[in-house]
């Protein structure tokens, strides 16, 4: 069971995938899974393991939420 959250950087936060340090307001993903230690993932990490999902609304602007 893998569970993720949308958050956004507040104070200093490093990307456990490119070790890249966000900041306020940059969102990364909190993903926890059973029996691991916890993930922080800036959004492009995230996209690139697949906790992003893009959509596009009417007018065809896109948008990428995490999962
Ligand atoms: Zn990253």
């Amino acid at each position: 069971m893998t569970w993720v959250a949308g958050l956004i950087a507040t104070g200093e936060v490093k990307c456990d995938g490119c070790e890249k340090i966000m900041r306020h307001p940059d969102r990364y993903a909190y993903i926890a899974e059973e029996g691991q230690p916890p993930l922080r993932l800036c959004e492009k990490c995230s996209d690139a393991r697949g906790y992003m999902r893009r959509r596009k609304d009417e007018k065809g602007k896109e948008s990428a939420s995490f999962l």
